[in-house]
């Protein structure tokens, strides 16, 4: 095996491929362009696409695409081959040029687009994303790129992501000014996402058509272990498991993703894997490459990779915990604290400016992460609740307490006051003292983000992210370049922004019971479903910021308002009409089958002696009947819930109907038919049972 300094990155055309093979004007061009963000030169982008071209096809690549994030969430790609006739002698010849690297126009009118797109203009345009190196998949060279619409509306994930990052650059660069660092030239967000996932065996899965339409199950009685034991955490690798990992990493190191480390989670079946960290647009786009390669190398192993949320009730769901900080083109990292006041005092601008951000705009954040695949999660056992607040760690919350009460904060000796800032103690890195439980907690010199699903793009949440917090600096700009005494206005500024924001620090236990009326004095928002959670998105508030800071018009605003509504209505009709076609023509037959079977019994018993026992067989037949009598009045039910749909005037409406209706009908009908799995012998349920799925590789 070649050894993996050789083959990491291999599959990408970064930084040393570019040096290798581009002429150094153009590579010189291409890093401007990159950097600081500047047009690109069409015959710059020509020496680009034939050097990326020649390296490609000397890897074996044959297409290439434009690589794009359209708002299904997925990636989408339309091949083309280099080939191309010679206009002389027709033989073919690869070709390849820079008008064909900088845009693409796949015909995607199928994308949703929430009437962005009129259909007489239907087809977008893609266009190249320099910050984010092309790779070579599946003998493909795949150039990530934004999709738009010819009037320049964002028809995808990636291009407000890229927005917001300036967005956040440009108030950032303010704030380091004022704090005089002069040699900054860009501010960067840095990403790194932990992918949760499942693992079962391939054979399994194919028998379950809940799993295979709605990726996760309908059904399904709890298994008599599920993660009581806690002994599948941090376990020791299962031989198949380990084997696909090792290939996974092999893939995505040859991609350039420094996949790092893995593990079991705390679920049978669940596990882990967490990439090093990188700037964010770049992490997004590694983020869909992971799950896209999860997916295939488990498909190669015998097993199929559940990205869902919720793949089974009962036990945890898998997340996306989203790592966010913010670093300098120098490499500083801006929420570290620091050791000197200097350094302390600019920390605790940025902290402060994230507290402001994620108070003022809790109901952003939620609707960034509302799926109705992670409405099963959050607010589940294991997962921070639908409630926003931020843990900061003992230490930092007492120095925040002094701060906003304008004390001294007094830590033995080091705690002394000078420039009117306070000198905080080294906040200490260590893992052992986290709050596993807070949505959003602060990691020593990091935020993690840890509400956004398993199988969401990372592009949403951080977009909020960072448009938020640009806000706040701005905000704390505005005031601070204004100010006669620097030092006086920046302590009353985070005195009062504690004042005001303060009650977004929880320390506590996110998933106490207790703690949801404790958030609704504090005026906290809980927002429970998606269908709760979607319409921040076009309130007049957060229109505002967006469209001051240029992330989203209002219209694609509403656009997005739009697709991810009727995303939710669509997901959970699927699901309705799953679990009706499983009950009718897989469940209930069975148990009728079973019940005959049980009557046959007790009449074969009674006719060779009237006087035998047969106590078990009535009274399971008795409950067998009962219960599917009662699944089939669940079944109309959720027929008749479906249907009432079609009274609902527009999106929010039908969504909430979905909601309140379709989906406790669901819920009811599940329970029903759990119950009888529990009374069926293995042999006469005609699925895969959850102890099989779990406990399956
Ligand atoms: P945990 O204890 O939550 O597993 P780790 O320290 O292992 O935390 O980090 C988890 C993730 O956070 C990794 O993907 C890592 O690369 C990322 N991370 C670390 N530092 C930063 C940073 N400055 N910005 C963004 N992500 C970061
Ligand atoms: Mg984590």
């Amino acid at each position: 095996m070649a050894h993996i300094s050789d083959t990491f990155g291999s599959m990408v055309f970064g930084d040393s491929a570019m040096r290798e093979r581009l002429p150094q004007e153009t590579y010189r061009a291409l890093q401007r362009t990159i950097c600081d963000g500047r047009s690109l030169d069409r015959s710059v982008a020509n020496v680009v696409a034939n050097a990326m071209k020649d390296w490609a096809t000397e890897k074996g690549a044959t297409h290439f695409t434009h690589w794009f994030q359209p708002m299904t969430g997925i990636t989408a790609e339309k091949h083309e081959s280099f080939l191309a006739p010679d206009g002389i002698s027709g033989r073919p010849i690869l070709e390849f040029s820079g008008r064909e690297l900088i845009k693409g126009e796949p015909d995607a009118s199928s994308f949703p687009s929430g009437g962005l797109r009129a259909t007489f203009e239907a087809r977008g345009y893609t266009a190249w994303d320099p910050t984010s190196y092309a790779f070579i998949k599946d003998d493909t060279l795949c150039i990530p790129t934004a999709f738009c619409s010819y009037g320049g509306h964002a028809l995808d994930k990636k291009t407000p992501l890229l927005r917001s990052m300036e967005a956040l650059n440009r108030q950032a660069m303010r704030i380091m000014k004022l704090f005089g660092n002069d040699y900054v030239r860009r501010v960067n967000t840095t990403v790194g996402c932990e992918q949760e996932y499942f693992l079962i065996d391939k054979a399994l899965y194919w028998r379950r058509p809940d799993l295979r339409f709605t990726g996760r199950t309908l059904f399904g009685a709890k298994p008599p272990k599920g993660q009581e034991l806690d002994d599948h955490y941090f376990g020791a690798l299962k031989p198949r498991v380990a084997a696909f990992m090792a290939d996974l990493d092999r893939e995505l190191w040859r991609l350039g993703i420094f996949s790092k480390t893995e593990h079991n989670e705390v679920a049978p079946a669940q596990h882990e894997l967490a990439p090093v960290f990188t700037t964010a647009n770049i992490a997004a786009d590694q983020n869909q490459l992971m799950m896209e390669y999860m997916k295939k190398v488990a498909d190669r192993h015998g097993m199929c990779c559940l990205l869902h949320e919720k793949p089974f009730a009962g036990i945890n769901g898998s997340g996306k915990h989203n790592n966010w900080s913010l670093t300098t083109n120098t490499g500083i990292n801006l929420l570290d604290p620091g050791d000197t006041p200097h350094e302390n005092a600019q920390f605790l601008l940025f902290l402060c400016a994230v507290i402001l951000a994620v108070d003022e705009y809790q109901d952003l954040l939620r609707a960034a992460v509302a799926t109705a695949g992670n409405d099963h999660r959050l607010g589940g056992n294991e997962a921070p609740p639908a409630i926003i607040s931020m843990f900061v760690g003992d230490e930092l919350s007492a120095v925040l307490g002094a701060i906003e009460r304008g004390e001294r904060y007094v830590q033995s000796e080091r705690s002394v006051m000078r420039t009117g800032v306070h000198v905080l103690p080294k906040i200490p890195q260590d893992t052992t003292d986290r709050n596993r439980t807070s949505p959003f907690a602060f990691t020593g010199n990091k935020f993690e983000f840890r509400m956004p699903g398993s199988a969401i793009s990372p592009s949403g949440p951080n977009t909020v992210l960072n448009t938020i917090v640009a806000e706040a600096l701005c905000r704390f700009a505005d005031t601070l370049e204004e100010a006669d005494d620097f030092d006086t206005a920046l302590n009353s500024l985070l005195r009062t922004t504690l004042k005001e924001h303060g009650r977004i620090l929880f320390g506590g236990n996110g998933y106490a019971g207790d703690w949801s009326d404790e958030a609704e004095r504090r005026g906290l928002s809980n927002l429970k479903s998606t269908a709760d959670a979607l319409p921040a998105l076009v309130a007049p508030k957060n229109v505002a910021l967006y469209t001051r800071h240029k992330v989203f018009s209002a219209c694609e605003l509403r656009a997005r308002y739009e697709i991810m509504l009727e995303e939710y209505t669509k997901v959970l009709g699927i699901e309705a009409l799953t679990m009706l076609e499983m009950a009718k023509r897989d469940i209930l037959p069975a148990v009728s089958g079973y019940t005959s079977t049980l009557s046959a019994a007790i009449a074969t018993k009674k006719a060779v002696d009237d006087g035998l026992p047969c106590t078990y067989e009535q009274d399971t037949l008795r409950q067998l009947c009962a219960l599917s009598d009662c699944l089939y009045r669940k079944v109309e039910r959720l027929d008749s819930a479906l249907l009432e749909g079609g009274n609902c005037s527009d999106s929010l409406e039908l969504a909430q109907h979905y909601r309140r209706s379709v989906f406790a009908a669901m819920q009811e009908m599940r329970a029903v038919a759990d119950e009888m799995e529990t009374l069926l012998p293995r042999t006469s349920w005609p699925y895969p049972t959850y102890e099989e799925l779990l406990f399956s590789v």
